[in-house]
């Protein structure tokens, strides 16, 4: 044992860590190459419809296909989402065990340099499948109707990039003959089960799987969930460049989550100033009580409070089933 204090007497390596949560960090600039709206830092509401998926597809995943239980997603602050496993279970995995569960949860492969990084074939996996099912929901109205990916030559010869050769020139022939994304869309669905039908062409619906997969898949950042050194911000805390406070986000409503009104801390200051402003003048049987009770409270009365709430909420669920767990081992030590 050392205290703090002597930490450079310790030799390198000497501490490990004993536990970690298994976290994941999503970045919209890793999504540079397929969001027309905005690039690197910036977001907008078009585009964060991408985290919006990425929270439901992992999320589904963690939940129904691994059994987690207690996983916090956190608002970045800027650009990005973070999700917290914190299941006890989960904070002992090795290294390698994170390896594979963020492989699992991998599927756009390759740097900028390659361009098709979705492959499947005939056998799609049941998590890949369902996480069709989700982006299905939000494909035309993000993709083909907000970032409008057939606008133009430009921009559909990219997708032909994704398509099977033998169908390009019927393709180029008829997205010159719609007028919008919606109907160059669906014209690349019909060619493609006309040409598999007809043809017998050894392709089938995961070629469309396939564009909507690239276009909206979540892409996250391998290296920080394999590692248990790895550090993310904290929740709650504040981002340096744009102020905002890093929020919970509630798992009921990750469709209404708007970034754009998450609280800055020039913000909450402003709304404690005014509290405080307002229990000067009110009533004076504030005074008698002691500085910690007032402090607790005063968040809530700030644009914070929906938010400490979702995590508060997830914390009772942490401690009751660390509880259970407690009591589960002395009533077997007893049985013993
Ligand atoms: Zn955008």
């Amino acid at each position: 044992m050392a205290e703090p204090i002597q930490h450079n007497t310790v030799k390198l390596g000497a501490f490990q860590a004993q536990e970690k949560e298994l976290v994941f960090d999503i970045d919209m600039t890793d999504y540079d190459d397929v969001r027309r709206c905005c690039s690197s830092a910036d977001i907008c509401s078009k585009c964060w419809t991408l985290m919006t998926m990425a929270i439901h597809i992992i999320d589904r995943a963690l939940k129904e296909d691994f059994g987690f239980k207690h996983r916090l997603w956190v608002y970045s602050g800027r650009r990005g989402v973070h999700c917290w496993v914190c299941d006890e279970t989960v904070r002992k995995l090795s290294s390698a065990v994170r390896s594979g569960i963020v492989e699992y949860l991998s599927l756009v492969k390759g740097g900028e340099e390659m361009r098709k990084k979705v492959h499947l074939s005939t056998k799609v996996h049941p998590f890949i499948r369902k996480s069709i099912n989700i982006v299905e929901k939000y494909f035309e109205e993000y993709a083909l109707v907000g970032q409008d990916i057939f606008e133009n030559k430009e921009t559909w010869d990219k997708i032909l990039t994704l398509v099977p050769e033998s169908i390009h020139a019927e393709l180029q022939q008829g997205f010159q003959k719609c007028h919008n994304s919606v109907q160059r869309w669906e014209h690349l669905k019909r060619t493609v089960s006309t040409n598999r039908a007809v043809k017998n062409e050894k392709f089938g619906p995961w070629v469309e799987w396939e564009i909507m997969l690239h276009y909206c898949f979540p892409r996250l950042d391998i290296n920080v969930s394999k590692g248990i050194n790895h550090l993310l911000k904290s929740p709650f805390s504040v981002h340096p460049k744009t102020g905002r406070i890093s929020v919970p986000i509630n798992l009921q409503k990750v469709d209404q989550f708007d970034p754009f009104i998450v609280p800055t801390i020039s913000q909450i200051c402003h709304e404690l100033d005014m509290v405080s402003t307002n229990e000067d003048d009110g009533d004076k049987e504030n005074e008698a009580e002691p500085d910690t009770k007032r402090h607790t409270r005063d968040y809530k009365k700030t644009s914070l409070a929906p938010y400490v709430k979702s995590f508060e909420q997830f914390l009772e669920e942490l401690d009751k089933s660390r509880k259970g767990e407690l009591l589960r081992k002395s009533d077997a030590q007893r049985d013993f």
